[in-house]
């Protein structure tokens, strides 16, 4: 079976790489390569000993997938590709919104044309906004403050509408929560642009030199330690998530939260990566990050009942892991 998996060169993208190429499938990577390298996808060829095809393109050009989809029978898409960082969202909020729904909108029109009926799409946990923990599928999503949390949900409305209307179309939409950690070979793992914005590689920055201390936002909300809570969930795990996704996809559209249902605080995450990896971490509290919700960690009976996945690796390995590939890459 063919998968295009769009943005596959960035960080989710490479792990599922690998996890689809270990399952037996065949995988096109459609990536502008905006904010990720083709190196990467030559390592997942090194671990997996197998090839990916690779069309270097934007997928908010129409053209330039429809010739893809000429060249190649694809059976299903994976699409990865967008812009993720929250707060330069809110700088440049039309490139986020033009980059994350016109590239929603062509994959799915140029899968109408083709015949194409499967679509896993990476949405996130962004779109439960500030509802009561844990968060369930079903909830009603709440405001997200900014625009590429409203990409997310717009996107998501936008497959949505079409599954009802293309029979036989079958969407899988997998709300991350935060993935981290890295490949065990520490050959790929997530690079950041500039200084990190998410805690483990930031953490994992200060550890190695880069930074010189973590600022942790805010020890004042109303959790067990006052700190944020997440459900932080190994990037190998999400990986397989999305295999699993891809086999169970019906008719329709199904909604998955992909997380452990754990939540950790960032004291706890610190702690568990000083010990980890017998490094510490120097930090200092500083004032709440604006935006940032107390607590948000999932219910994930649904993918488990439904999909028979379920995260199991541990904070303990996420740790391991970025640490391994941190080392190999600083
Ligand atoms: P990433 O930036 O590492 O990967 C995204 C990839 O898409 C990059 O390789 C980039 O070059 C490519 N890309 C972006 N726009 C493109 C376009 N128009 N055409 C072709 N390629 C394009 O990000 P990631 O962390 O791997 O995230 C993957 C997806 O998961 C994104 O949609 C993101 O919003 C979503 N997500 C990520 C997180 C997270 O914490 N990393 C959480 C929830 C959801
Ligand atoms: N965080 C922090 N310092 C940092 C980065 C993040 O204290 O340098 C906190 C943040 O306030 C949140 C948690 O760590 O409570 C996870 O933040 P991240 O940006 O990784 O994920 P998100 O907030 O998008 O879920």
């Amino acid at each position: 079976m063919n998968i295009l998996v769009t943005g596959g060169a960035g960080y989710i993208g490479s792990h599922t790489c690998i996890s689809l190429l270990e399952a037996g499938y065949s995988v096109i990577v459609a990536d502008n390569l905006c904010n990720s390298k083709i190196e990467t996808l030559k390592r997942v060829m090194k671990i997996t000993n197998k090839e990916i095809i690779f069309y270097k393109i934007d997928v908010t050009n129409e053209h330039d997938v429809e010739e893809l989809f000429e060249k190649h029978s694809i059976d299903g898409i994976i699409h990865f590709a967008g812009l993720k960082a929250v707060g330069e969202s809110q700088k440049i909020p039309l490139i986020y919104y033009y980059n994350n729904i016109v590239s929603t909108i062509i994959l799915a029109k140029v899968c109408e044309k083709y015949g194409v009926k499967r679509f896993v799409f990476s949405s996130s946990a962004t779109v439960y906004g500030e509802n009561q923990v844990p968060f369930f599928e079903n909830m009603n999503l709440m405001p997200t403050t900014n625009p590429y949390g409203e990409s997310k949900v717009i996107s998501e409305r936008i497959l949505t509408d079409v599954a009802k209307e293309i029979p036989g179309f079958s969407v899988a939409i997998l709300r991350y929560f935060n993935p981290v950690g890295a490949h065990e070979s520490g050959l790929i793992g997530e690079v950041p642009n500039g200084n990190p914005n998410n805690l483990m590689p930031y953490i994992t920055q200060v550890a190695v030199g880069k930074l010189d201390k973590l600022r942790i936002f805010g020890d004042d909300y109303s959790t067990f330690d006052g700190t944020g809570i997440r459900d932080y969930i190994h990037v190998m795990d999400l990986a397989e998530g999305h295999v699993a996704a891809l086999r169970y996809l019906k008719e329709g559209v199904q909604v998955y939260n992909l997380g452990t249902g754990k939540g950790t605080s960032v004291i706890e995450l610190v702690r568990a990566f000083e010990e980890a990896n017998n490094i510490k971490i120097p930090y200092e509290i500083v004032s709440r990050r604006h935006g940032d919700i107390a607590a948000c960690y999932a219910d994930v009976t649904k993918a488990s009942r439904e999909l028979g996945w379920r995260a199991n690796r541990s904070i303990r390995s996420m740790c391991e892991d970025s640490w391994r590939f941190e080392l190999n890459n600083k």
